[in-house]
């Protein structure tokens, strides 16, 4: 299939997301955060996969939640005790910030994590992806969790030769936000499905188009298949003039 015989827009989204949503419904990983959906361990675990990796961040989320099980707790607790539950996963800055924020909660919303993204964004190191997928996987609001791996998850399939800047984000920004109009489970899956596809499948170094679900949708997967088949035919030419 050539890329001019994709359909755009709409009717392009649906076919990519009734694809991604039925290969994250078979495929995706059971990470103990998706199986929850409290927003402080959504936070702590979110925070934690900033620079880390899913692997290694498993067993730091497991003991810093049998430390501090609660957004309280960890408000409580002295800078050393927390340093000394993020010892090993680096950038311990994020760990202040996740401090600082835990004690601004208990102190001015009773622990209580704000559900909006403006209100989430303007807690200590809260950028607006955190905040999205605090919005989305605890609270099930229709919030895009955007972070490098949609941008290029959506570039690949959508739109190949965007230009880099802010007006390409901008671009790729509404696009993640038309793919989850709806509240609820539907926010939930598609924002986690997104994220799976670029950490297993598109991923920044190799793109596993041969095993991709959203293959048949995809820009970039449709150039690659012209390039090859015009290789084919200029292969086969050469072939015949000799
Ligand atoms: S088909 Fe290839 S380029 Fe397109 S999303 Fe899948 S892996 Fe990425």
């Amino acid at each position: 299939m050539g890329i001019k015989s994709i359909p755009d827009d709409a009717s392009r989204r649906r076919r990519f997301k009734r694809r991604l949503l039925r290969w994250f419904r078979a495929h995706g990983r059971d990470l103990p955060w998706r199986r929850t959906r409290d927003p402080y361990r959504i936070l702590v675990s979110e925070v934690m996969l900033q620079q880390t990796q899913v692997a290694r961040v498993e067993g730091y989320w497991h003991a810093f939640l049998a430390r501090f099980p609660t957004l309280a707790d960890l408000a409580r607790a002295r800078p050393a005790r927390v340093r000394e539950a993020w010892a090993g996963l680096g950038y311990y800055r994020r760990a202040a910030n996740l401090h600082r924020l835990a004690r601004e909660v208990v102190r001015d919303r009773a622990g209580h994590l704000p559900r909006t993204v403006p209100e989430l964004r303007a807690l200590p190191g809260i950028g607006p992806y955190t905040a999205g997928a605090v919005a989305s996987f605890a609270y099930e609001l229709n919030a895009p969790a955007i972070d490098t791996n949609v941008h290029r998850v959506l570039r690949r399939v959508f739109h190949p030769r965007l230009r880099a800047g802010a007006a390409g984000m901008r671009r790729l920004d509404a696009l993640a936000r038309a793919l989850v109009p709806r509240r609820g489970a539907d926010a939930w899956i598609t924002n986690q499905a997104l994220m799976e596809l670029g950490a297993l499948v598109c991923t920044a170094r190799v793109m596993h188009c041969d095993r991709c679900p959203v293959a048949p949708v995809c820009r970039t997967a449709a150039s690659q298949r012209g390039a090859s088949a015009t290789r084919a035919t200029a292969r086969s030419r050469s072939r015949g003039s000799t």
